[in-house]
């Protein structure tokens, strides 16, 4: 049995990675993602990818760090399908420098995708959600939401920061029928990690291999990295929880590298 029938989801920043499989996979269970990236090439490029596979799917261009255009992709999307049940907010960026290297435009450019994003959207959808009443936001954390590396700082900040705005979205949502959860991956190989591997080797002065080895799964319990299909799997369970028995929580995929 699908579990997602006609349900809508946007997916913010679905054209790659984790939030690429999160839409193939909703769409697998009948579901109907909404690609909502900054780049629309490539969300044009995953709907139709999803629609060849006899699915719905639906792209929109998206900067979820503009109001106006967050305003503007919900509105398309409710404009088309008159509803929004679940909104996955998951784009994202990193930036690997030092504090005290850390130009404050970087500061403000990362902490303004995950955070004024993740503020925007849930705004933005909260209002549909309400007047249905039902709905489930899921924010895409970390491992760094919980625990800090060295080079990270606005992104810690901001996956630290996100476990804040969800659980005030499980309070306020529940007389709304709405849940709020934050799903927690360690290191996945997407693009926004091969493009860190080089910069963290120079950075700390190691070897490629070693930033793997030495950096991203010293802590794991097998050395392995997180795949995409384990954090859709982790996101998809929790939207189809469909109790206030699970909200306000925050759940860690990453081959035991934090536990909690
Ligand atoms: P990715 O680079 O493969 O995909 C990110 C997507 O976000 C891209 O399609 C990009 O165009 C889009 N995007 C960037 N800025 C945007 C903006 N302002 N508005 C709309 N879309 C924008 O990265 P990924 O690894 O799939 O990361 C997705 C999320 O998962 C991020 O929030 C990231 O922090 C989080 N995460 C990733 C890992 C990992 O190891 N890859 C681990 C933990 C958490």
């Amino acid at each position: 049995m699908p579990r997602f029938s006609d349900k809508v989801a946007i997916v913010t920043g679905a054209a790659s990675g984790i939030g690429k499989e999160i839409a193939l996979r909703f769409a697998a269970e009948d579901g109907v993602p909404v690609i909502a990236d900054l780049n629309f090439d490539a969300a044009d490029a995953t709907a139709r990818e999803i629609r060849s596979q006899g699915r719905e799917a639906f792209a929109v261009a998206m900067n979820v760090a503009d109001e106006t255009a967050v305003e503007r992709g919900v509105a398309d999307t409710m404009a088309k399908y008159g509803r929004i049940d679940v909104l996955v907010s998951n784009a994202g960026i990193q930036i690997v420098k030092p504090i005290v290297d850390l130009p404050f435009a970087d500061w403000k450019r990362l902490l303004a995708i995950h955070l004024d994003g993740a503020f925007l959207t849930t705004r933005a959808c909260l209002k549909h959600m309400y007047k249905a009443k039902s709905g489930s936001v899921i924010y895409m954390g970390s491992v760094h939401s919980k625990e800090a590396s060295l080079l990270k700082a606005p992104y810690v900040t901001a996956k630290h920061g996100l476990l804040g705005l969800c659980r005030v979205v499980a309070k306020e949502g529940a007389q709304h029928n709405v849940r709020a959860n934050v799903v927690c991956p360690g290191f996945v190989r997407t693009p926004l990690v091969d493009k860190q591997i080089p910069e963290q080797a120079e950075e700390l002065g190691i070897s490629e291999e070693d930033v793997i080895k030495h950096v991203m799964l010293k802590d794991t319990v097998d050395g392995e990295f997180t795949t995409t299909a384990d954090v859709a799997a982790a996101v998809l369970f929790l939207v189809g929880f469909e109790t206030n028995a699970l909200t306000g929580q925050s759940l860690v995929v990453s081959h035991g590298w934090f536990m909690e």
